[in-house]
């Protein structure tokens, strides 16, 4: 029977096809200004570990963004007690990337799928693991199925550059006694993080933990049901920048995004779903990935609704 899922998946890439380099790409570092415009990939993976794909779903691309649930889950594995006094748990409404509510919220950063929020989370780690990078290299290895998942060096060094930004943010935090460690520490694993490159069918892959209670389809368990339904939560009132509620109202579908035009959707109790494609709207989501993901939820009524 599921054999139609790679068809479906086909049918909306093909669909979408005359979509195909709708938005405007990231602009802000040189390596994700080069990505072809036209890239459109799309993966899912069902809870018992069966994959379908369509499209480029198979070319890596810059995760960004998406990678702030797999930090927040390592920060949730090791049950800091603190964690969630350290982050909010609301939408922003603002920026992925703005300032503005860190002073009134005295350092404390909305939620963990902000910029603010995933410095936090990365501060946290910091504080339990001597090598950040490392460690969640290992961990997304490990959920992708991939040894060879790396970090891309050259985004890494260019988000470094011109990360003026999240640098400002970082040592505002520090001066509210948010930050533990050496800003500049963070802000390297952080970096670090968002140039993790991995393809849709990598990332359906890495993802499909928080479909089924924690656990990937081999046995493997990141996080307790308790705490998957909690990231599932969040990321359907956080994951999608200061658009999430539209991006809720179309897709019905919890989800995280990255400005190099990933995203990753969760049904939980039946499959991960990644989408790729690098034109982004205002708020910084994928145009096509989030139209892709409104096919697949209105064509087949897969929604958590
Ligand atoms: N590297 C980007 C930044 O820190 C990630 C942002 C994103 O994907 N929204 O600004």
């Amino acid at each position: 029977a599921h054999a139609d899922f790679d068809q479906l998946l086909q049918t909306i890439v093909d669909d979408l096809a005359p979509e195909r380099g709708a938005g405007e790409l990231a602009d802000y570092i040189e390596p994700l200004r080069r990505v072809d415009p036209l890239s459109f990939g799309m993966a899912l993976c069902t809870v018992e570990g069966e994959l379908y794909c369509a499209g480029d779903a198979t070319q890596r691309f810059s995760i960004q963004s998406v990678s702030k649930v797999l930090s927040l889950t390592l920060a949730m594995q090791h049950g800091r007690h603190d964690l969630w006094r350290r982050v909010g748990r609301e939408p922003s409404g603002n920026r992925f990337n703005s300032l503005v509510q860190l002073e009134h919220e005295r350092g404390i950063p909305r939620n963990p799928f902000i910029n603010a929020g995933a410095l936090v989370v990365t501060d946290v780690i910091l504080e339990m693991l001597s090598d950040a990078k490392a460690t969640l290299l290992d961990l997304v290895r490990g959920v992708a199925g991939a040894a060879d998942i790396e970090f891309d060096r050259e985004v890494a060094r260019a988000e470094h550059e011109t990360g003026h930004t999240n640098r400002a943010m970082a040592w505002f935090m520090k001066s509210f006694g948010n930050l533990q460690g050496d800003p500049e520490a963070v802000l390297d694993a952080y970096f670090h993080h968002c140039a993790l490159s991995m393809s849709c069918v990598e990332l359906a892959r890495a993802g499909v933990y928080l479909a089924n209670g924690g656990c990937t389809p081999e046995g493997m368990c990141m996080l307790s049901p308790a705490q998957t339904k909690q990231v599932n939560s969040l990321m359907l009132t956080c994951g999608a920048y200061d658009a999430v509620g539209e991006f809720a109202f179309r897709v019905g579908l919890p989800a995280k995004s990255g400005v190099g035009g990933g995203i990753l959707a969760i049904l939980p109790g039946r499959f991960s779903v990644a989408v790729w494609s690098p034109g982004l709207d205002r708020a910084g989501n994928s145009v096509l990935g989030t139209m892709a993901l409104e096919q697949l939820s209105s064509r087949t009524g897969w929604s958590i609704f």
